[in-house]
């Protein structure tokens, strides 16, 4: 597979605006932001999508986002935010490395719009589906 960006600017081959970085993780200003203060946040380890980053890495990046999004909050003070975190080509996903988004939501017109369209969900289905995603979890025990 191709270097990402991403792997470029861990490696410090290109710049970034550098925000945060421990042993596993980065956090730098968004290139092209929603928002003031628009951050991504991505593990050091080299992963395509979500479901192939190592427990340690998750970890690592679900230690550190609370005090980043406090950090992007105060400094852009604002209270409301959306996290995006895209996994895919068809799921909006433009560089293949891990990254959370932490986008500001300043007022109705900045930051992250959200096209929803919901469904709902009746319990014969509900109940297949609960089941089947718990015996696949029960199966990729680390
Ligand atoms: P995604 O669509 O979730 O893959 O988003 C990729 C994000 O990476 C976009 O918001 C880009 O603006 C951002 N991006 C791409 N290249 C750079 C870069 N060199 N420095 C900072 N952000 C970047």
């Amino acid at each position: 597979m191709a270097e990402t960006i991403f792997k470029k600017i861990i490696d410090g081959k290109i710049p970034c605006h550098k925000v945060y970085e421990d042993d596993h993780v980065l956090a730098f200003l968004d290139i092209n932001p929603l928002s003031r203060g628009h951050t991504l946040v991505i593990p050091k380890e080299v992963a395509e999508t979500l479901d192939h980053l190592s427990d340690e890495s998750a970890a690592a990046l679900g230690r550190v986002m609370p005090r980043i999004c406090r950090a992007v909050m105060k400094v852009t003070g604002t209270s409301e935010y959306n996290i995006l975190q895209n996994n895919g080509r068809g799921a909006h996903q433009a560089v293949f490395h891990v990254h959370f988004h932490i986008i500001p939501k300043p007022s109705a017109s900045e930051g992250l719009e959200i096209g929803w369209p919901l469904g709902s969900l009746d319990s014969k289905t509900a109940e297949t589906v609960a089941q089947q995603v718990k015996q696949q979890i029960a199966a990729d025990r680390p």
